[in-house]
């Protein structure tokens, strides 16, 4: 039967993510490395993103078609069980993650190696995403995050973006809007030049300021992910989320955090600090300025 690891099968693989566009970003990290033709079923905001990953022949919108194929569902959950009963699928590590969550055991890898293992496949470092060849210069700051538990503190940002020696560009999605226009208005108070600011609902600005961006400094967020699939240097801010919760190990990126013994506090959604203060994202700043000089150096040196 054509379902052992790496084998081509008619209609070649069909890779199933539906949401979080930081787990849909890490497809990357597999779809040049399985069988082809690759097609990607994930949801339809993701679809333009995702046609830009390495390997990637299709990608369609969630709902409108079932693909044939050898079919890995690195979703699992109801509604891909559903609609795609005999895929291989991605092991969850959900207890490892709930153990962890309480203190105990090394919680699960990185989420590409899971997409990896599922695949039978080794995967691949970023970059991913097929992009325009531009000189990076710029600084990216992402002020945003999916709960506001997870969002740097701006005060940070803006030291980081007053020191760096070029263009700044700020990403958001649209609810981010409010923290990018602050931070975009006190850098333009301390720096000469402006930065750009972007907080769309879709990627189209994005996807353009990409190709320029050298670092990018931000928390767990799926933008932070795509600035790492576009090649940039990621100096993480990880708050509450703990690299042993398999998000932030797949890049080089530097991760900056604390090491408090309430981390990791949510497998995701939190949105209350339970100590009351967020103290996990009282980072410093001079450590986080040395990896960002570190970072910007690093990606000068390469490219
Ligand atoms: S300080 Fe601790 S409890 Fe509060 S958000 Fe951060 S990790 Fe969670």
């Amino acid at each position: 039967m054509a379902e052992e690891a790496g084998e081509a099968v008619a209609g070649g693989t069909v890779l199933v993510r539906r949401r979080a566009l930081g787990d849909v970003v890490l497809l990357g990290a597999i779809t040049a490395a399985v069988p082809p033709p690759v097609t990607v079923v994930t949801e339809a905001p993701y679809v333009p993103l995702v046609r830009r990953l390495r390997g990637v022949d299709r990608a369609l919108a969630w709902g409108t078609s079932r693909p044939g194929g050898r079919v890995i569902d690195l979703q699992r959950d109801l509604k891909t069980l559903r609609a795609f009963p005999r895929a291989r699928r991605l092991r969850k590590h959900s207890v490892a993650r709930r153990l962890r969550l309480w203190g105990w055991g090394r919680g699960r890898p990185a989420v590409g190696e899971l997409y990896a293992r599922a695949a039978g496949v080794v995967g691949v470092p970023p970059p991913w995403l097929r992009l325009p060849e531009a000189k990076r210069a710029a600084l990216a700051l992402i002020p945003g995050a999916s709960t506001p538990l997870k969002a740097p503190a701006l005060g940070l940002l803006l030291e980081v973006g007053r020191q760096w020696d070029g263009p700044v560009v700020i990403l958001g999605g649209p609810g981010d809007a409010p923290r990018v226009d602050a931070l975009a208005a006190d850098l333009l108070a301390v720096r000469s030049s402006p930065a750009v600011a972007i907080a769309e609902a879709g990627f189209e600005a994005t996807l353009e300021a990409l190709p320029q961006i050298r670092v990018a400094v931000g928390g767990d967020t799926g933008l932070m992910h795509l600035a790492a699939a576009s090649g940039a240097r990621t100096v993480w801010l990880a708050g509450p989320t703990h690299p042993d919760d398999g998000f932030l190990r797949w890049d080089s990126g530097v991760v900056i955090e604390r090491a408090l013994p309430c981390r990791p506090c949510t497998l995701h959604r939190g949105t209350s600090c339970r100590l009351g203060d967020r103290r996990c994202m009282e980072l410093e700043l001079e450590p986080l300025l040395r990896a960002v000089e570190g970072a910007g150096a690093l990606g000068a040196a390469d490219r």
